[in-house]
Parts: C-alpha cells; structure tokens; sequence
C-alpha cells in the first residue's frame, strides 16, 4: 500500500460513477489510470499508448466488451497486456464467455475499494511472470 506502482492501467467504462470510482481507488495506490468511455476512444487510444493492463467493462455501447476485447487481442502491440474483465454480469456462463473473449481474468462488480487493488497487482504480477 502506498507504493509507487508506475504500471498505467486502461479503463474501458462508459458510467462516469465508476470511472470516478475506480480512479480514485487506482491512483491512491500509484497506478496511472488511462479511460475510454467506449470501444472506438479504446481503439483509438492503443494507437499511442501500450497500458500495463487494460480494465475491460463488459456493457458498453454500440461494441461490447466481449467484441473489444477480441479486437484488442489480435493487436500485435497489446500481445502479453492483459485485459481483466469487470462486470456485474452474474449469470452462468458469463465467466466462461470472458475467457472466450480473450480476456485473461475477471473482476466482479460491485467495485470493492480495497480488493481491486490486490486483484489488478495479482494480474499484472501473473502477466510479469509469463
Ligand atoms: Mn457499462
């Protein structure tokens, strides 16, 4: 805690409540926090910027997460960048359905404040180590 993280995370979150949420949360602990509120400023954002790990909400409009993720997967830059899903989707089969996606984990809404930070240093550490 309180450790300067220097990793640069992207959030994918079109409610500015948990964008707000969420960046407080990340930048306390020292990560950098990148946003797009939607699929395109995602795809746009990649151009220039080869975040740490990218933080995927799943409902987003017009492209959903599941069909960003998956063009995101297949960017030569983004390989080994894993994407974390967030979602308050709790239906069977949604897990399954992430990880088909190309998503490399999965975090759960509601966003709790003092578990996102141990969930998202536990994937960049798992992304390091392959
Ligand atoms: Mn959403």
């Amino acid at each position: 805690m309180g450790m300067e993280n220097m990793a640069t995370i992207l959030y994918v979150e079109d409610n500015p409540e948990n964008r707000l949420l969420v960046r407080r949360i990340l930048m306390a602990e020292g990560f950098t926090v990148v946003e797009a509120q939607n699929a395109y400023e995602a795809l746009e954002k990649v151009k220039t910027l080869c975040p740490d790990l990218i933080l995927m909400d799943i409902n987003l409009p017009e492209m959903d997460g599941y069909t960003l993720t998956a063009r995101l997967k297949a960017l030569h830059q983004l390989a080994g960048v894993p994407i974390i899903a967030l979602t308050a989707n709790v239906m069977r089969g949604d897990r399954e359905r992430t990880l088909e996606a190309g998503c490399d984990g999965y975090i759960q809404k509601p966003i709790d404040v003092d578990t996102l930070p141990v969930q998202i240093n536990r994937f960049l550490l798992e992304a390091n180590k392959g």
